[in-house]
């Protein structure tokens, strides 16, 4: 049958565009594409000239990272915010939006392995320093903060959750001069807003809570529009670590239900380390919100805790028992995930952040997911019960 098309008219394959307003679709539509077209030459002048804002590549511009861009800056408070490829991407992006060789930067101990890993090898090569504080401790940061170009803070910190009052430390990097920047990940915007608090910039691993279903690998760092600015005009486009459309448009979808995530997280994380912490085979449990109380601006608790064994539990028979925890890295979606220490101690890649902080060898790391708060602590009180020689 031949109904006027041509068997190889590619022509007539184009679809028509509704570029006013997507049929008023309820979720944004992915705008998948790398480039866009102008109508013709003024057009295309005009966009070049900057007199007029339209996406031209989507390495530059795409309507859906906008859209979760403007959404994430909106949830923090801040003016602007910049989709990444990846978390890692938006911190190095960041970083090097602030430092040149000769520079310091005062980073809080205990920061995510990779950017401490970031730090001890291209930042060292670049001839960028980095002095560790303990951010619990105010007096040590003030003194390492004259002189430095970048605070990095990260609260509560990655494993051992050291939590830090991080207005007071933002006033004090503000009263040096110093620019500021805090990973938020762990807690979210629902449960700490560090640009609230003071802090300059705040950035994310958007593949943890922000997108909430671990099936996305994303960053984003939202702040002034001045400092988004000097990231969007050097970093961002020529380091090229750009979100994907599609990555975008599953980020704006995690976060519509990132509010109530967040607290059944809570509930469920916080009921079983206050279980983990009456057993007897429990020696400590890492958990912000056991200490006594909360530092100012953090309202809330995610699902990632660590808790440390004392001697006489096989931790090898015990993750190796439990169904519902899943031995893996990450976190910030449905599953529950567990990852011991003994085993990140032996990884390969240097330097290695556990060594040089001295991470409990008998410890290991939870994230509690939302599949139930009974039906997890089971999992977990049935393999302790098998894993004690
Ligand atoms: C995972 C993680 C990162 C890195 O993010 P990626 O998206 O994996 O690059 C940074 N900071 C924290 C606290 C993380 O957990």
């Amino acid at each position: 049958m031949n109904n006027g098309v041509e068997p190889f008219d590619l022509a007539s394959l184009i679809v028509a565009h509704d570029d006013a307003n997507a049929f008023d679709a309820v979720v944004p539509p992915i705008v998948q594409t790398s480039l866009f077209t102008f109508p013709n030459y003024d057009e295309m002048v005009a966009s070049y000239r900057g007199e007029k804002v339209r996406p031209i590549y989507t390495r530059g511009l795409n309507p859906t990272v906008r859209a979760f861009e403007e959404m994430l800056a909106k949830l923090e408070g801040g003016e602007d915010a910049l989709g990444f490829a990846s978390g890692m991407s938006a911190i190095s992006s960041t970083v090097l939006s602030f430092v040149e060789p000769g520079d310091r930067i005062v980073a809080v101990r205990h920061v995510y392995p990779d950017a401490y890993r970031l730090f001890g090898t291209l930042l060292k090569r670049m001839r960028v320093e980095v002095t560790y504080v303990d951010g619990r401790d105010e007096e040590q940061v003030a003194k390492a903060l004259p002189g430095a170009k970048l605070f990095y803070m990260e609260s509560p910190t990655s494993w051992v959750m050291e939590a830090h009052d991080v207005g007071a430390l933002a006033a004090l990097a503000k009263r040096h001069g110093v620019v500021s920047v805090i990973d938020n990940s762990w807690a979210s915007p629902v449960f700490q807003q560090p640009l609230l608090l003071g802090v300059d910039l705040v950035l994310h691993s958007a593949s943890k809570y922000l997108g909430g279903h671990s099936d996305v690998v994303a960053g984003v760092v939202a702040g002034s529009k001045d400092l988004i600015g000097r990231i969007r005009s050097e970093a961002y486009p020529y380091l090229g670590g750009k979100l994907s459309p599609f990555d975008a448009w599953l980020l704006v979808r995690g976060m519509r239900t990132l509010p109530i995530r967040m607290k059944a997280h809570e509930g469920s994380a916080l009921a079983i380390a206050k279980r983990l912490q009456d057993l007897d085979v429990v020696e400590k449990v890492c958990h912000p919100a056991l200490a006594n109380r909360l530092p100012a601006g953090l309202n809330g608790t995610s699902g990632l805790f660590s808790f440390v064994f004392r001697d006489g539990v096989d931790v090898r028979r015990f993750t190796d028992h439990l169904k519902l925890f899943k031995l893996g890295v990450s976190w910030g979606g449905h599953e529950s995930l567990i990852v011991p220490a003994e085993v990140v101690l032996q990884q390969k890649a240097q330097p290695n952040s556990a060594h040089a902080f001295g991470i409990d060898a008998r410890s290991v790391r939870l994230h509690v997911g939302l599949e139930g708060t009974e039906a997890l602590w089971n999992d977990l009180e049935t393999a302790i019960a098998v894993s004690q020689s």
